[in-house]
C-alpha cells in the first residue's frame, strides 16, 4: 500500500516539468510539432500508425489528456469528424487550439460537398501548405513560450529546409514519369492536393471520407475507366481496409483486363514510430517512390 503510494507521487512529480504540453491529433501534426518544438515541450500525440482519423473517436484517456494541454494542435476542416464534439466543449475552457488547415487561405483550397467544412481537409499532401503548418506552430508557440522563441524559430528553420529538399526531390523523381501514366487511383479521395500539385490525374474509390462505402455502382464505373485509361496499377492505403481496392482489382479482372495493386500508401496516418516512414517526411518519400515504381 504504501509502496504504491510512492510511486504514484514519483510518477505526478516527473509529470509536472514545467515544460508546456502540447495534445496533437494525427500522426502527420505529432511528427511536425515534434521537429519545432524539440525537447523543450511535452507533445502528446492522440493518433497512432494506421489509425483513420475521420473515424477516431476519443477515448477516456484521451479527454484528460486534452483537458491538461497547454495547446491543442489538429487539423480540422473536419478531417477529425468525431472529434468536433470535444474541442467545442474545450473551447469554453478558454484553452489554446489550433486547426492548422483552417488557418490557411481558403481560397486556395479545394471545395467538396462530403464535409461540414465544405473543404477537402488532406491537405498536407501539398508540401506547401505543409511549410505553413510549420510557420503557424512555430509563431504559436513562441507566443505562448517567449523564453524558448528562438529554439522554435531555429528548429523551424531548419525544418523548412529539409520540407524544401523534399519537395525539389520529388518534383524531380515525377518529371521522369510520362504524363500520360500519372493517373492516381486509391482507396479514398485523400490525395487531391497531392495531385494538383504535383501533376497526376486522382481518381478515390471511396469519395473523400472513409464513413461513407464504395458501392457497386462506383466499382463498375471506375473499372471502366481503369480499363479505358490503361492504367498499370492501383493503391491501397495504410489507414483504410484493403477489401475496397480489391474488389475494384477484381472487377477489372473480369473484364477481361489486367491491373496491379502497386502497394500501400500512407493516406491520412504515417509509418510506425521509430521507422523512416513514421515520419512526414519518410512517408512522403514512400509514397512517391511506390506511385513512381508501379505506374512506370
Ligand atoms: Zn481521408
Amino acid at each position: 500500500m504504501v509502496i504504491a503510494f510512492i510511486v504514484l507521487s514519483c510518477k505526478n512529480e516527473t509529470k509536472d516539468n514545467g515544460k508546456l504540453k502540447v495534445v496533437t491529433t494525427t500522426t502527420m501534426i505529432t511528427d511536425l510539432v515534434k521537429n519545432i518544438g524539440g525537447d523543450v515541450i511535452e507533445v502528446n500525440g492522440l493518433m497512432g500508425a494506421g489509425v483513420d482519423p475521420h473515424l477516431y473517436k476519443a477515448s477516456e484517456g484521451d479527454v484528460s489528456k486534452l483537458h491538461g494541454a497547454d495547446i491543442i494542435f489538429y487539423n480540422g476542416l473536419h478531417l477529425e469528424g468525431k472529434l468536433v464534439e470535444v474541442f467545442e466543449k474545450m473551447e469554453r475552457q478558454n484553452k489554446t487550439q489550433v486547426p492548422l488547415a483552417e488557418s490557411l487561405d481558403e481560397n486556395t483550397l479545394i471545395g467538396s460537398e462530403y464535409f461540414a467544412s465544405n473543404y477537402d481537409p488532406h491537405v498536407w499532401f501539398d508540401i506547401q501548405y505543409f511549410k505553413q503548418f510549420a510557420e503557424k506552430v512555430t509563431s504559436v508557440l513562441s507566443e505562448t513560450d517567449p523564453l524558448n522563441a528562438e529554439t522554435f524559430q531555429r528548429n523551424n528553420q531548419m525544418y523548412i529546409e529539409k520540407l524544401e529538399a523534399l519537395e525539389m526531390e520529388i518534383k524531380a523523381a515525377i518529371a521522369t514519369l510520362p504524363k500520360e501514366k500519372r493517373i492516381l487511383v486509391t482507396a479514398h479521395d485523400a490525395f487531391n492536393y497531392f495531385g494538383k500539385a504535383y501533376d497526376f490525374e486522382v481518381v478515390g474509390l471511396q469519395g473523400l471520407s472513409t464513413a461513407t462505402e464504395a458501392g457497386v455502382q462506383d466499382v463498375q464505373r471506375l473499372s471502366e475507366f481503369i480499363i479505358d485509361k490503361e492504367v498499370k496499377a492501383i493503391f491501397v492505403e495504410s489507414s483504410v481496409p484493403r477489401r475496397t481496392i480489391e474488389a475494384l482489382q477484381a472487377a477489372v479482372l473480369s473484364k477481361g483486363a489486367a491491373v496491379t495493386i502497386g502497394g500501400s500508401l500512407y493516406s491520412d496516418a504515417l509509418g510506425n514510430e521509430g521507422t523512416e516512414e513514421g515520419t512526414y517526411i519518410g512517408m512522403f518519400k514512400y509514397n512517391v517512390n511506390t506511385i513512381l515504381n508501379s505506374l512506370r
